[in-house]
Parts: C-alpha cells; sequence; structure tokens
C-alpha cells in the first residue's frame, strides 16, 4: 500500500457537453495530474437527480454519458492510466452517503453558496432534501477511493470544503481512515460564459463546448459580448473583463499577438471583428486535436464503453475495501454470516 501514488478524484455531471469553462477550471488539472497521481474521473449520474429526477431527463442520461466519455477521452484523458467510472455502478456511494448524512448539520448545507443557485437555474419551487445533500454525495465520491485532491472550478470548493470537514468528523469519531482533500482551483478559477454575464455553463446557453465544430465556434464567438461602451472601432476600449481578451488570454498561445491586439484595441485602433477573428482562429488550433482524438474513438464506440465498465470495475473494488474499513473503524454490528 505504502508505494501506491495518491489519489485524484473529480468529475462531472452528464447533462450536456464540456465546454471551455470546465478546459481551464478543471480539465487542465486532471491531464498534467495523470502522471502524478492515480487519478479517479466520475460521471456523476446519481447527482442529476438532484436538479432533474423526471424521467424525460433521466432518459437523456444515457445519451449524456456518452457524450461525457467521449470528451474526457479527447481532451487526454488516458484510459491506461486513469479510471473512468460511473456514480451509480458503485453501490457502496449510497452506503457511505448515508453514513456521512449523520455528520453534517443541516444549517451548515443551507450555508452553501451554490445550492440554493442550483435550485434557483433549476426553478424548483424548494430545496430538495437530496439538492441540500449535494455536497454529502459528493463527499462520499471524493472519500471512497480515498482521494487527496480535488480538482475543480471556483464554484465547487465549498462543496469541497464539506468534504474535509466530513472526513475530520469521521476520522475523530471513529479513528483515521480518510485523508482531509485538498481542492486544486484551476488556472481561470471561473471563465466567463459567451454573453459576458456569467460564468460559462451548460445551463445558461453561453458556452463553447469542446464537440463544437469551427463554424459553430465562429458564430459564437462573433456573436459574443465585448466592451459594452464601445460602439465604434476607433473608441478606445476595455480589456480587463472583456471575455473575448479573456478567451485571448486563456487559449491563445501567440502571446504576441494578444499584447499588441490589447495595445490596438485600448488604443481604439482595431475593430472588435478583426480581435474575435483572431480569437476564432487561435480557438480552432486548440480544438483541432481534441476534435481528432474524439472523431477516433467515435469509430470505436464498444472500446468506449469498454472502458468505462472496466473503470468502473477498478473503482467498484476500492469502493469495497473503503466501506470494509469504514464499518471496522465505526464497530457496526453485524448480523453473523
Ligand atoms: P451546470 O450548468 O449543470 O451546473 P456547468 O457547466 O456549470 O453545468 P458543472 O457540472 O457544474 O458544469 O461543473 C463541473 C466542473 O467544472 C466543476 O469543477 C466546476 O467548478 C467546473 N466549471 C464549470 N464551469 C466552469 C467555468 N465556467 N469556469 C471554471 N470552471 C468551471
Ligand atoms: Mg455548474
Amino acid at each position: 500500500m505504502g508505494a501506491t501514488r495518491k489519489r485524484v478524484l473529480t468529475g462531472d455531471r452528464p447533462t450536456g457537453r464540456l465546454h471551455l469553462g470546465h478546459y481551464v477550471g478543471s480539465l487542465q488539472n486532471r491531464l498534467s495530474l495523470q502522471d502524478e497521481y492515480e487519478c479517479f474521473f466520475i460521471i456523476a449520474d446519481l447527482h442529476t437527480l438532484t436538479t432533474r429526477p423526471e424521467k424525460a431527463h433521466i432518459s437523456e442520461v444515457g445519451e449524456n454519458i456518452r457524450d461525457l466519455m467521449l470528451d474526457y477521452l479527447a481532451v487526454g484523458i488516458d484510459p491506461d492510466r486513469s479510471v473512468i467510472f460511473l456514480q451509480s455502478g458503485i453501490p457502496e456511494t449510497y452506503e457511505l452517503n448515508l453514513i456521512f448524512e449523520m455528520l453534517v448539520t443541516v444549517p451548515r448545507l443551507e450555508r452553501v453558496p451554490s445550492l440554493r443557485e442550483m435550485s434557483k437555474t433549476a426553478s424548483l419551487e424548494s430545496m430538495p432534501l437530496g439538492l441540500l445533500g449535494y455536497p454529502v454525495l459528493q463527499a462520499a465520491d471524493i472519500l471512497l477511493p480515498r482521494a487527496t485532491l480535488v480538482p475543480v472550478g471556483k464554484d465547487n470548493e465549498a462543496h469541497v470544503e464539506v468534504t474535509r470537514e466530513i472526513a475530520r468528523r469521521f476520522n475523530r469519531l471513529y479513528g483515521e481512515v480518510f485523508p482531509v482533500p485538498d481542492a486544486l482551483i484551476g488556472e481561470v478559477p471561473s471563465l466567463v460564459g459567451t454573453d459576458g454575464k456569467s460564468q460559462m455553463s451548460k445551463s445558461r446557453n453561453n458556452t463553447i463546448d469542446l464537440a463544437d465544430d469551427p463554424d459553430t465556434v465562429r458564430t459564437k464567438v462573433l456573436g459574443m459580448f465585448t466592451d459594452p461602451v464601445r460602439v465604434h472601432a476607433d473608441i478606445p476600449g476595455r480589456v480587463e473583463g472583456n471575455p473575448v481578451f479573456i478567451y485571448h488570454d486563456a487559449f491563445n498561445p501567440n502571446l504576441e499577438q494578444v499584447v499588441e491586439l490589447k495595445e490596438r484595441y485600448r488604443e481604439g485602433k482595431v475593430g472588435d471583428v478583426e480581435v474575435k477573428r483572431h480569437l476564432v482562429e487561435a480557438l480552432n488550433v486548440f480544438l483541432g486535436p481534441i476534435r481528432e482524438r474524439r472523431e477516433n474513438f467515435m469509430r470505436t464506440p464498444s472500446l468506449v464503453e469498454d472502458i468505462l465498465i472496466t473503470g468502473t470495475e477498478r473503482m467498484r473494488d476500492e469502493a469495497r475495501e473503503t466501506m470494509s474499513l469504514v464499518r471496522e473503524a465505526m464497530g457496526m454490528y453485524r448480523l453473523p454470516e
């Protein structure tokens, strides 16, 4: 055991396609951690039920899981080094979730800022118990493989804090079973959407998806919001907080070009359209190899499915081991076999 690598756990809900925000918020870190850590990437299908329990939504999950798998493999998550697994394929998740529910209070969860937001976005009348428990279920996901590092976007940091508290409380009550994991926030903690108003998000229709084709990227970028007071190209423009430049900074590797465009923009010497054209180019260069890998995997759907099955079996072994440590530590009464 001593020689095993430290673990990472993170993942996504299968509610739609991954976008540039996911890339800079979490995927980028996942890719660079694959060597040093044993990485577990969860497709959190149970978490979709917290805001979308209707059968119509459930029926979309299968398709979304396939899309998510393709997104993962396309960006370069390597199934030979990392584990990709399906949350609902790990029944121990429900078990650990129930135990963890005893270790956290309702007022504590009511203070998690993102939950209110999620309930509002999903137009729920009031908070379902399961949605309030979202970070508890996430704690079960993170601690089942006993992960020490959780690469997430800024909006998820408060959830990881709940995991840390639950891990500490468990260890205090029953003995040291769990590490207290750290969140690792991405290079861009919260990437703004193409609307320039709120965080890029699947449910806000303001995304550029990793699966978008070149024409879609062009249309989306040309329609992006920029500096709202700049009505003509010869008026000095604002670079700070301007989503087009935020994307240039995040995705255009040609630093010289970015510096030069910013200078001219500030002086009112370049039009929005030109700045956007360069961004379209940079994004398509960035997305090129991702598209290529996606194409390859799309040709072998059974391979993609096998990767998920194998990963889920691998995680199941870990989950069984953790649960036996948990039961032993708690000293729960067990019926004789
Ligand atoms: P939803 O609209 O369903 O909430 P989402 O697009 O916000 O979807 P999540 O599933 O909430 O995506 O996020 C998955 C992971 O990606 C989390 O770690 C989250 O912090 C990160 N993330 C999501 N959007 C962004 C963003 N715009 N910038 C940085 N990180 C992000
Ligand atoms: Mg979100």
